[in-house]
């Protein structure tokens, strides 16, 4: 066992940060405010090979492992508090990962590459107004005809519907075969016969959410992934590797507030000490510090089952992995949300102004914790599973 980061690794995080320093702190909140990640952001992602990083080098990605872009996803975290450059860039690595292991050649070679230099989005579409987490009891159907299926449902709380529509793109989406089983498309946004709408939310304002209506949309057979009835099997994988990354941006976030927050109580005083002196304040840092640690951990080991058998298509370890990413995902998002609402309180009034910017994570992780990438009851529920037996299922 061996816990330190290889020279490559280390150089990479090393950049990373440079770049979320200078780069991602200096618009964050010119992206909550605008709504939008500009073009200098993600130009330099783009050149950074940040963007969709699992994917091979043929279809314009760097083939990377999924320990360098857990070390990423957790650099970005801490550089857009926000968390919407984290959730862009975890979109397109995790999905780009499940595009370029089960989509034809044909639609690798059209869809990734503008993926990874940034000029086209690519999301998941699970998600229906009638709910998330019963992925089961999902109404969007599709039916094959000639060289096309035709799709018909709705999804909801969809990531990046604006920028798919805007830059070129569209979602890897799940629907119910008439076959049976599921099947997984990539819809692009501009298809005929698909609407979007833009919901408002309370945070990570630089990524779109919004809903996708499809009306008998003709999607080519050609980017159908994998085998018909199979789709379900590729989304857990997707949303394996995806919550994977969600937790490590959450790492790298909780890292920041409680930085933040050791530079405050270190010089701010009361009844004549700094903060950082009254036990209250300093052994709840030592509690935090101690939690951020332990799931950094949990989420690297996360990344190393990820490329040590799922990316290899080695279904051995399935509980072993499964437990890792749920654990690890049920966790970050709390850690750090409490972290960020900790170091809120340590500043006082301050905390509660935008010029400190701490709420701006509070918004953020937020998303994490009422659902995004899977509710943490779900994760409870898949932990549940694997620790007591499948017939201790909720549901059938
Ligand atoms: C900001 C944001 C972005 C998102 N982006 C995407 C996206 O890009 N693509 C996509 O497909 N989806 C996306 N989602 C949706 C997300 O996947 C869902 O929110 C999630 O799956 C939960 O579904 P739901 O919101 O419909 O809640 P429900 O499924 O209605 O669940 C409501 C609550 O009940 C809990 N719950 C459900 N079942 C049980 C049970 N059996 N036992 C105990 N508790 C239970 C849930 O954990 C949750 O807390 C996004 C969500 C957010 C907030």
């Amino acid at each position: 066992m061996d816990f330190r980061l290889t020279d490559e690794e280390e150089a990479f995080q090393t950049a990373v940060r440079r770049f979320g320093d200078k780069v991602l702190r200096a618009h964050e909140r010119q992206i909550d405010v605008e709504g939008r990640i500009p073009p200098e952001v993600l130009g330099p992602m783009a050149e950074l090979g940040l963007l969709a990083m699992p994917v091979p080098t043929e279809y314009g990605g760097m083939g990377a492992s999924a320990t360098l872009t857990e070390l990423a996803a957790e650099e970005i975290g801490r550089g857009d508090f926000s968390m919407a450059t984290a959730v862009f860039f975890l979109l397109e690595a995790g999905w780009g990962h499940i595009l370029s292991r089960f989509g034809t050649e044909e639609t690798k070679r059209e869809v990734l590459p503008p993926v990874c230099q940034g000029k086209a989005f690519l999301g998941i579409a699970t998600t229906e107004p009638t709910g998330g987490s019963d992925l089961a009891g999902m109404r969007t159907g599709s039916r094959r005809d000639g060289e096309a299926f035709v799709l018909h449902g709705e999804k909801a709380f969809i990531s990046g519907v604006e920028e798919a529509k805007s830059l070129g793109g569209g979602h890897l989406t799940l629907s119910k075969s008439d076959r049976g089983g599921f099947n997984l498309l990539y819809v692009p946004t501009r298809s005929a016969g698909v609407a979007t709408q833009r919901f408002v939310n309370m945070g990570r304002m630089g990524i779109s959410t919004g809903g996708l209506t499809y009306q008998d949309v003709r999607v080519p057979a050609r980017y159908l992934l994998g085998s018909e009835g199979k789709g379900f099997e590729y989304a857990m994988e997707g949303f394996s590797v995806a919550r994977t990354f969600v937790s490590a941006a959450c790492v790298g976030a909780a890292e920041r507030a409680l930085e933040t927050g050791i530079a405050y109580i270190r010089d701010r005083k009361a009844f004549g000490q700094p903060l950082g002196k009254f036990e209250g304040i300093q052994f709840e840092l030592v509690d935090l510090w101690t939690q951020v640690e332990a799931v950094k951990w949990q989420c690297r080991r996360a990344a190393w089952l990820l490329d040590t058998y799922t990316l290899r298509g080695d279904p051995s370890h399935r509980s072993e992995v499964d437990r890792a990413v749920a654990a690890v995902k049920l966790t970050a998002p709390q850690v750090a949300f409490e972290s960020v609402k900790r170091v809120m309180m340590w500043f006082g009034a301050a905390g509660y102004t935008k010029d400190v910017g701490l709420e701006l994570g509070f918004r953020g992780i937020m998303s994490y914790l009422v659902g995004a990438e899977g509710g943490l009851n779900i994760m409870r529920i898949i932990l549940g599973r694997e620790l007591l037996g499948r017939e201790y299922l909720p549901y059938k």
